[in-house]
């Protein structure tokens, strides 16, 4: 059984345990730095990326999160993830993790689209996924090491680095489980290789 961590500043955390509870591996709220010493792979939820990059910031997370990263682990992002993830956020001058080369626009789904569902087809996914986009960023470009899973109106809404995978969408917030079985397998490939 893998231990996955969800950054538990603000933000939609319960969800996230619930689904990782439902893949049959251990959940964990973390709110300590500490705590990452205990992870097999990190998930940082939906929220608000400014208000979490600030309790970040308070709490000294920014150095021990591109450290464990470093080490290999798998972080997962979704929406304010991707978003604290992402090497450029548009029209700021500051990104946050920088950990995956994607540039993202914040709340860019347009203000009567704050909020939405639709079915898109993700890379090695056989049916389509319900995608549940909040006040979503969208990825903008992506660098040539990343790998586009998904895009919605031309726009990245699902990619992976290596370790580092994100979501626009929030699959947390639906019973489908296919997208964090993939997040796990990265994570139990990284053990398997031992990094
Ligand atoms: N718009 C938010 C941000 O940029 C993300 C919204 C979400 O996570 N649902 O932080």
């Amino acid at each position: 059984m893998a231990t996955i961590g969800i950054l538990g500043l603000q933000g939609a955390i319960s969800e996230h345990v619930k689904q990782i509870e439902a893949t049959g591996q251990k959940a964990v709220i973390v709110k300590q730095v500490d705590q990452l010493a205990e992870l097999d792979g990190l998930i940082l939820p939906g929220g608000e990326s400014t208000t979490m990059r600030k309790l970040m910031d308070r709490y000294g997370f920014i150095e021990p999160i591109l450290q464990f990263a470093k080490q290999g682990k798998p972080i997962f992002g979704t929406c304010a993830g991707m978003v604290l993830l992402a090497k450029k956020v548009i029209g700021s001058d500051t990104a946050h993790l920088k950990l995956i080369d994607i540039e993202v626009e914040r709340n860019a789904f347009g203000r009567q689209r704050e909020s939405f569902e639709v079915n898109i087809d993700i890379k090695n996914l056989e049916q389509p996924f319900k995608a549940i986009f909040i006040r979503a960023p969208n990825g903008e470009r992506a660098g040539k090491d990343v790998e586009v899973l998904a895009d919605f109106e031309g726009k990245i809404v699902c990619a992976r680095q290596k370790n580092i995978l994100v979501s626009a969408f929030h699959p947390e917030l639906t019973n489908d489980i296919r997208i964090l079985e993939q997040f796990i397998d990265m994570v139990e490939e990284s053990l398997k290789t031992g990094v």
